[in-house]
């Protein structure tokens, strides 16, 4: 963040509003036309930490590592399975053709593809419930369903990830592992 650049406009229309946001490599701030140096010295600086802080923000943090996403599975058999799903692994790997994750139930291990990196963290937590499920039940079964639906979000996140397949064109099947 310190090192973007910061590009100054002015506007006459502008009255008190002051917004910021990105432009290729660059960070452009809108100030009223009126403001004095000082205040506008104070609202840039106001203005990058409040960018800086949603663009943290919108990262989920079970993004950045496998571990992370292993204590991410963690919480969600805790709150949702009463720990009875348990997966020794969870990883992330390269993007699969036909699946989101999937899940070996013998060894107790969930593989995360990496086209969920930039998923809302909501939609991961979906599958991730999803692979958890297929822990104590194979298939898709009604069994397996009512487990899944105990996560609240099931079917909007169903709904963004058939809409995501459908954009890029992968025919990921939702139902699928
Ligand atoms: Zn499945």
């Amino acid at each position: 963040m310190a090192k973007a650049q910061v590009e100054v406009r002015r506007s006459w229309r502008r009255r008190r509003t002051v917004t910021a946001y990105r432009e290729g490599d660059k960070i452009i701030v809108l100030l009223p036309a009126r403001m004095s140096r000082a205040e506008e010295e104070h609202w840039v600086e106001e203005m990058l930490r409040k960018l800086q802080r949603s663009e943290t923000r919108r990262r989920s943090p079970a993004r950045s590592s496998d571990e992370i996403l292993l204590a991410r599975c963690a919480e969600l058999n805790a709150k949702h399975f009463a720990g009875r799903a348990s997966p020794s692994s969870v990883r992330w790997v390269p993007p699969m053709r036909t699946r989101w994750a999937s899940c070996t139930p013998g060894d107790a291990t969930i593989r995360v593809s990496e086209r969920l990196r930039e998923v809302p963290s909501w939609v991961l937590d979906y599958v991730l419930v999803h692979e958890l499920a297929h822990l104590l039940v194979p298939g898709h079964g009604a069994d397996f369903w009512k487990l899944v639906r105990a996560y609240p979000k099931t079917d909007r996140a169903m709904g963004f990830l058939e809409g995501l397949s459908a954009a890029a064109g992968l025919g990921i099947e939702v139902e699928g592992d």
